[in-house]
């Protein structure tokens, strides 16, 4: 097992509960289950990770690769059952999030912890005003009147830059755009000044310049409020300015973590690889698009050895044995390369060949 190692320092308020160079978050050999009547699941394998106030991670992956059951694990929304966490432990300010009553979890969730999801119009009420919904989170958790409330949502929305926010602060959510309605959801989240948010998939449903517009605003507000940011994502597209560091995901494991940048530069799995080589690019045009070949796994038959070796273009007889743990890696001469892990027997090919 290996945690990816930090690799930025941040300043400003300690938001970790105690130095601000521990971790606000750290999760260890986290497994996540879910008890089906064709199988146990296998979600999450023994995944480790940490951030750091100031810090973006980025979780990446396909569908099913476990990135977002293991967020949902740490903010204890797990659809459960059938979802378990059968073993690990979710650290955060310190505190193990598994020991901790649901009581305590709840007061954790609302005050500390957010989460943005994906679609803004399910997440959001459509018959209540999104002052009175952002409003909603200062009277139940500060005990603001409704007029305190109403000034502090309208507060929250300039923040997030909508136009005109006092006249539209008793709009109603199918009034906004699909990238306004993003930007109400990044308030809520940030209404109790958490220390952590989780964004999982934040700008899937938007088209691309409404995505950037929003992804520079995640980024901006997470920099002005010194938070830790945990980016959940399919897309290697949205993260390369946003994030400081990266966890590839695949069938329930982490592959490859690395800092953002050299990830792009010098991936170490091959899976990274595939996945760097399919995003198009402007000056490859009239090419056709990589694809890697297969589909991913069902998490209820993950293949043994390595789980990514049906779809390897690099697959040798030993994949198909022996699990490979994440490998330390580093520069030909093995000066260590920091924050870097590989789950490839041969990364060192991927890496300098
Ligand atoms: Fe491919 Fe083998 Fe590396 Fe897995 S361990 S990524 S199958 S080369």
């Amino acid at each position: 097992m290996s945690s990816i190692e930090q690799t930025t320092a941040p300043t400003g308020r300690d938001r970790t509960g105690g130095s601000d160079r521990s971790p606000l978050l750290e999760v260890r050999n986290l497994h996540v289950e879910f008890r089906t009547r064709e199988g146990v699941a296998k979600a999450v394998n023994g995944v480790d990770y940490s951030v750091r106030a100031g810090e973006t991670l980025a979780i990446l992956g396909e569908s099913g690769s476990g990135k977002s059951v293991s967020s949902q694990a740490v903010m204890g929304i797990l659809d459960s059952p059938p979802g378990q966490v059968t073993q690990g432990e979710i650290l955060f300010q310190g505190r193990d999030l598994l020991k901790v009553s649901e009581d305590q979890r709840r007061q954790i969730r609302g005050a500390k912890m957010a989460m943005i999801f994906q679609d803004a119009l399910s997440a959001l009420n459509p018959v209540l005003t999104v002052g009175y919904q952002l409003g909603e989170m200062f009277r139940v958790h500060q005990g603001a009147s409704r007029r305190d409330a109403k000034a502090k949502a309208v507060e929250l929305m300039d923040r997030v830059r909508i136009p005109a926010a006092r006249d539209r602060v008793n709009d109603y959510p199918h009034q906004f755009s699909g990238g306004m309605r993003q930007r109400i959801m990044i308030a809520m989240a940030l209404a109790l000044e958490p220390d952590l948010i989780i964004a999982d998939e934040p700008t899937t449903a938007l088209d691309v310049t409404v995505q950037a517009q929003v992804m520079d605003l995640l980024a901006d507000l997470q920099r002005e409020y010194h938070m830790g940011l945990i980016l959940i994502t399919h897309d290697l597209g949205v993260v390369a300015d946003v994030a400081d560091k990266i966890a590839v995901m695949y069938a329930g494991r982490i592959v490859e973590t690395s800092p953002v940048h050299e990830l792009y530069q010098r991936p170490a799995h091959p899976y990274t690889k595939g996945l760097l080589r399919s995003i198009p690019r402007l000056d490859q045009k009239g090419r056709e698009l990589y694809a890697i070949k297969g589909l991913p796994p069902s998490l209820l038959r993950i293949p043994p050895g390595c789980a990514f070796h049906p779809r390897c273009p690099q697959a040798r007889e030993v994949c198909t044995a022996q699990e490979p743990p994440l490998y330390p890696v580093t520069e030909p001469d093995g000066t260590p390369l920091a924050g870097r892990g590989s789950a490839c027997h041969f990364w060192e090919e991927t890496l300098h060949g």
